[in-house]
Parts: C-alpha cells; structure tokens; sequence
C-alpha cells in the first residue's frame, strides 16, 4: 500500500508512521517529493492495518495497489526516474543512441567502429564482452579482455559503455569495467542474478524477455529495485510470436505502457527485435513516436564478416544516416526542444 502524507505533515509524523510500519513488518520506502511525502510500504496488508494507518496524525490517505508491482509502479513514483549515467540522462529531455557491434571482436576493430558512431551521433557504446549464444559451438566472446577493450573505447571516446552479465560470479569484474550492466532477454527471469545487481547502484538495462510478458517482465525490475538499487532501464527487443519472418516480433506498444505503468525509462533494441537491418531505420523512427527514451543498435564496419548478428548490423554509413533522421523526427515531436 502507499500512505500519503498531508502536505503540511511534519518530520516527526513522517517518522511515527515508518517506524509503525516496520513494527508491523512492512518494508518501508520513502519517497519525498516537492508537494509532499509519500511512503511505499511492502508487506500484507488487511483492512485493519489499512483503517489503523488511515487515523494516524498527518496521514492524508492509504491507497492499496492492486498490481503485484509495486516499487516500479507510477502509483507509488509519480515523478519520472531518470537514470544518471557521467554526463548523459536516460529518461530526460534528449533521445540517447546506444550504438556498437554486437560483440567486441578485437582491439582496433572496435576502437575503430567506437570512434565512427561517435562520429555520427552516438551517446553511448554498446559491445558483448559475454555473449549469450544458442550454440555452445558458436563464437562466445572475449570476456575479460572484451571488458578492457570496452573501457579503452571509453577512454578515447569519453562515451559510456554498455554491456552484458551473464553469470553473478562476474559481477564485481564487469561492474568494475561497464558504466551500464546489461541483463540479457535469456537472464530476465534470473531472479537470482537480479538480486544481485540491486546490491549495485550502476544502472541496469533489463531486457525484455523473448516470450515475457508485461507484468512478468515489470516484477523482474521489480527484484532489481526491491534489493536496492532504483537506476533500472527497460529495454523492447521484441518478443517470440508465431510469425517467423522477422527474428522477433517488435513491441512498440510496450513503450506507451511501460510509461503508463511504471516510472522508469525505456529503450528499443530494434536490431534484436527484428534481426533484420533493413527494418532497423523504420523502427527506431517508431521507436521515437512511442515516446521511447533511446535506442540501442548494433552497428558493424563490415556486416558480412561479422561474428555474431551481422543480419541485423548497420553499416556506419547507414547509422549515421539514421541518426540525422532520429535527430530530426525528435526535435519534431518534441516541440523543438520544449518539453
Ligand atoms: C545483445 O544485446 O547482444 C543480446 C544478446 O540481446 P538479447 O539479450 O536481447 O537477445
Ligand atoms: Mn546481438
């Protein structure tokens, strides 16, 4: 449930109603906003302990919250989190494009490919130092020197990084390396691994699972923030449908209702939602009129030799070309740059 404090309520009362609640096994969160307090509180909740909080001295109201989510959900955090990466905001005014090959492959290939998406318009660097790959014969990454690869890239570039964790026992290596850890669509549902990333306070990039749905996919932020650590960034990469023509079926109506739900920003993956290149322009454009906070795209100097996922990578030239028409179609709906 969530107590809403009268506005004019005082420190003392604010403090008398979480320490009631922790008496009575509530985990309790508080969320101090400009008008007034509100305080989450997770636990079982009755009609009696619901009518006991509603007489206590500067209570407004108990609101329950109906859905399983409860950290995540907008009822509980009316304002917008925006996630703080160096200099770069996730879920502010400004449409951030990850951009990268979707693994690191060598040294001076990536250092090269880092320098052209920057160069075109890039805010942020993507590469799999693990790669989650359905063949176990397939190339599988080159993990801790991947990792160092990456934090050259963003040496030289002075963009931040994003990349896989796969399995808890790398976390401390990879939290050490990447400014962003992303959880990949196969670990959605690693409970476990989520748990352990909200002993972290480095942003999280979940994405969606490939047959998750919605709610499934909001309770797994949910384990992220519920052990601590809020900076939590959704990510569509499409979902598994019974149409086989693209590798995903792409969910742009999961933009719009994660807003609605929830307060947390959200990106697209179009690459890994449609596994196709040619689909990757039109759909980040998409991406842009849901109202999405970025994109993440893969971008190789040479799709064909690439050695994962060259079907869906974008030749730099073709990022580039995008980018001006991401630019352009933002500044459109967004009112020139007025929010
Ligand atoms: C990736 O981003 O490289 C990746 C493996 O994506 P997903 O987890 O969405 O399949
Ligand atoms: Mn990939």
């Amino acid at each position: 449930m969530i107590i809403v404090m009268e506005s004019q309520a005082s420190a003392a009362q604010i403090q008398h109603v979480s320490s009631k609640l922790q008496e009575k096994g509530f985990q309790v969160h508080l969320s101090q906003g400009i008008e007034r307090t509100i305080i989450g509180a997770i636990g079982q909740r009755t009609q009696a302990t619901q009518d006991l909080f509603e007489t206590l001295p500067g209570v407004e109201k108990v609101v329950p919250i109906a859905q399983p989510f409860k950290l995540a959900s907008r009822q509980f955090k009316q304002e917008r989190t925006r996630v703080q990466v160096g200099s770069i905001t996730i879920g502010g005014r400004d449409f951030q494009i990850i951009a990268g090959p979707c693994a690191v492959e060598g040294r001076t290939k990536y250092l090269e490919i880092a320098q052209a998406v920057k160069e075109a318009g890039a805010t942020m660097l993507r590469g799999g130092a693990f790669k989650p790959r359905t063949s176990p014969y397939s190339f599988q990454g080159l993990e801790k020197e991947g990792l160092k690869i990456l934090a050259e890239a963003r040496e030289i570039t002075g963009l931040p990084v994003i990349t896989e964790i796969m399995d808890p026992r790398h976390l401390d290596e990879v939290a050490s390396y990447a400014d962003i850890l992303q959880v990949g669509a196969r670990n959605m549902q690693n409970y476990f691994l989520l748990r352990e990333l909200g002993r972290l306070q480095h942003p999280i990039l979940l994405k969606r699972g490939p047959s998750a749905t919605i709610e499934e996919w909001i309770m797994a932020a949910e384990y992220i923030i519920s052990s601590g650590n809020p900076n939590v960034i959704m990510c569509e990469r499409g979902i598994r449908t019974f149409d086989s023509y693209t590798r995903n079926t792409l969910d742009i109506s999961a933009v719009p209702v994660i807003k609605q739900l929830t307060h947390m920003p959200i990106i697209v993956d179009p690459s890994h939602g449609t596994g196709k290149w040619k689909l990757v322009e039109p759909m980040s454009l998409a991406a842009v009129g849901a109202g999405a906070d970025g994109i993440m795209v893969e971008v190789h100097q040479n799709p064909s030799e690439a050695l994962s996922d060259g079907p869906q990578s974008l030749t730099p030239e073709n990022f580039a070309r995008m980018v001006k028409k991401i630019k352009n179609l933002h500044l459109l709906l967004n009112n020139n740059g007025e929010q």
